[in-house]
């Protein structure tokens, strides 16, 4: 019999969130209710030109996933199926909004598998509500002075603005 995918059922959701926003947080509140424990993943790549730091990408999940019991917020700084390696892991959790998406995570659940055999990446469908919503549409409209305390939490929007302000 083929081996289990996880014994924990602890999952990860690794992400940009640049800025985290109320589409990240939906699949973030729907895996919360199925898995034990979700680690939602802060990752850095080199190649990508992020807006916020970091550390404030970190800082601004911390602050918007505060009040989930079973989730944490953990920065990595390195291969996906390394930090799945070291902490035991097998799922990953992504997101699907719009017919691109499907490509991209295709693609990047294949190479995952292809790295570690042993994990699995469970796809959740966005919320009709969040289907449209993007980190980067969330920052061009703050850029042109909209409005987007719908779309993310208020401390987001706040950092968003000051952003913008010094730019
Ligand atoms: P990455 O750079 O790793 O794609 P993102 O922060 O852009 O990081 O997205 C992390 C995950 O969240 C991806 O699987 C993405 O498809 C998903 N996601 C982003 N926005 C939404 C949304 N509005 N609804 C559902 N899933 C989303």
């Amino acid at each position: 019999m083929k081996k289990k995918v996880s014994d924990s059922m602890e999952a990860v959701y690794p992400g940009s969130f640049d800025p985290i926003t109320y589409g990240h947080i939906d699949i973030i509140e729907r895996s919360a209710e199925i898995f034990e424990k979700i680690i939602v993943l802060v990752t850095y790549n080199v190649r990508k030109n992020y807006s916020f730091s970091f550390k404030e990408r970190t800082e601004m999940a911390i602050d918007s996933l505060k009040d989930f019991k079973n989730v944490e917020v953990v920065s990595h700084d390195g291969l996906l199926v390394d930090f799945l390696k070291q902490n035991s892991i097998k799922v990953v959790i992504r997101g699907l909004r719009v017919i691109s998406d499907f490509e991209h995570e295709l693609q990047m659940a294949h190479a995952n598998k292809a790295l570690y055999n042993n994990m699995e990446t469970f796809f959740l469908m966005t919320d009709n509500e969040y289907s449209y919503i993007s980190s980067s549409m969330v920052k061009e409209i703050v850029q042109f002075g909209g409005d987007v305390a719908s779309w993310v939490p208020e401390e987001v929007a706040v950092k968003l603005k000051e952003l913008y302000k010094s730019n």
